[in-house]
């Protein structure tokens, strides 16, 4: 019996995306194995943060590269960084920032749950700009002797009311300003992993436990050697403000064995993998009464993947709510999210096996047929 039999917890098939609260992604074998035997016995934790990163770094076209515990503590550390640089004093003073540079510039538009792990660090949030639109010289206004980084969000909250990444990186390079990209979910493409930096990002941070598929407690910083060497100190073991966002040797070894593998697949055929699914989805939904099915891209992280929204007309079998509760409480159980929609639900190929594809197919033509 496994582990969640024994819990009587019901695995989930996740048609919605990488998100952490279903578990984040699976892990795959190649990854499961440099887990296991990174876990044989003790290291120097410090020692193996630093082989990794340079491996990684390598492995990206970058300068320097960390393992964090995710993407958020990324953040963290990334922004406690531009506040201490190498300064062990100013580390043990966070979160207290008393004679720091302790203001970091974000777009208002861009302002989302996850700045918070910029937050924490006692840092005062500096917006520029309103819901609808920014001038870049708000930014220009905005920069003064207080400032220590730009913050950047790229997903669903860029592209709105902003201006382009390419000049704030251009502005701040100009004022000796940091950038911080969060990309958490930004793979793929894989390119990702070093175009914000060539760009002139100062780091771009990744979740290891989206797309990459490594460990889901883990992140992927890459970026300027002396922000990534300022990190190190403020993160675990280090009795600093990166101590509760410990990092594992376990965690370090599967998540370069994840970038290892995501850098030789073939993203190619698995974008006409999941074009195939959709297409056949479509096929088969839009034969429903009252049932209208289109193709989203890209998808809700911006990914350049396709998934299918199912449009149900008030006459449907079911509503919406009412679809994605059957499915749920289903068996097997499948977790589909709502689209923009109040009739609409996303159903994304990118987290399903094969089998699992062909499952939730035909559970919903059994449920609006
Ligand atoms: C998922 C996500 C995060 C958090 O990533 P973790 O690896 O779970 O910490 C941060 N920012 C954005 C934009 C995300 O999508």
């Amino acid at each position: 019996m496994g582990i969640y039999e024994e819990l009587g917890i019901r695995p989930v098939i996740n048609a919605t995306a990488t998100l952490t609260k279903l578990g984040g992604s699976v892990m795959p074998p190649e990854v499961v194995a440099a887990m296991q035997d990174a876990a044989r016995c003790f290291v120097d934790l410090e020692d193996l943060q630093v082989k990794v990163g340079a491996k990684l770094a390598e492995l990206t076209h970058n300068e320097s590269a960390y393992v964090s515990s995710g993407a958020a503590a990324g953040i963290t550390l990334a922004v406690a960084a531009c506040l201490t640089g190498a300064d062990r004093a100013l580390m043990d003073r966070l979160p207290n920032t008393a004679g720091m540079k302790d203001e970091i510039i974000v777009f208002k538009s861009h302002r989302n749950g996850y700045d918070h792990a910029a937050r924490m660090v006692g840092v005062k949030m500096i917006e520029i700009g309103t819901a609808t639109h920014t001038d870049p010289t708000e930014l220009e206004t905005a920069i003064n002797h207080k400032t220590a980084a730009f913050l950047w969000f790229q997903g669903g909250m860029s592209g709105r009311a902003d201006f382009p990444l390419q000049t704030v990186i251009d502005i701040c390079a100009s004022r000796g300003v940091p950038v911080l990209v969060d990309a958490a979910a930004q793979l793929p493409p894989v390119e990702n992993l070093w175009r914000f930096t060539q760009m002139g990002a100062t780091c771009a941070i990744f979740s290891g436990g989206k797309d990459l598929r490594g460990p889901q407690s883990s992140g992927l910083v890459v970026g300027k050697k002396w922000l990534i060497d300022a990190m190190r100190p403020n993160g675990n073991p280090n009795a600093s403000i990166g101590r509760p966002m410990k990092v594992g040797k376990e965690e370090m070894a599967g998540l370069l064995a994840a970038v290892k593998r995501y850098l030789t697949l073939d993203h190619e055929a698995r974008c006409r993998r999941d074009e195939a699914v959709v297409a056949t989805w479509l096929t088969a939904f839009n034969a429903l009464p009252n049932v209208h099915a289109v193709r989203g891209y890209p998808n809700e992280a911006g990914q350049p993947l396709p998934r299918c929204e199912l449009l149900l007309a008030p006459d449907a079998r079911l509503t919406r709510d009412e679809l994605a509760q059957r499915l749920r409480e289903g068996d097997p159980c499948i977790v589909a999210m709502g689209s923009g929609n109040a009739n609409g639900l996303f159903l994304n190929p990118m987290t399903l096996t094969d089998d699992q594809t062909a499952i939730v197919q035909a559970r919903i033509v059994e449920l609006l047929g």
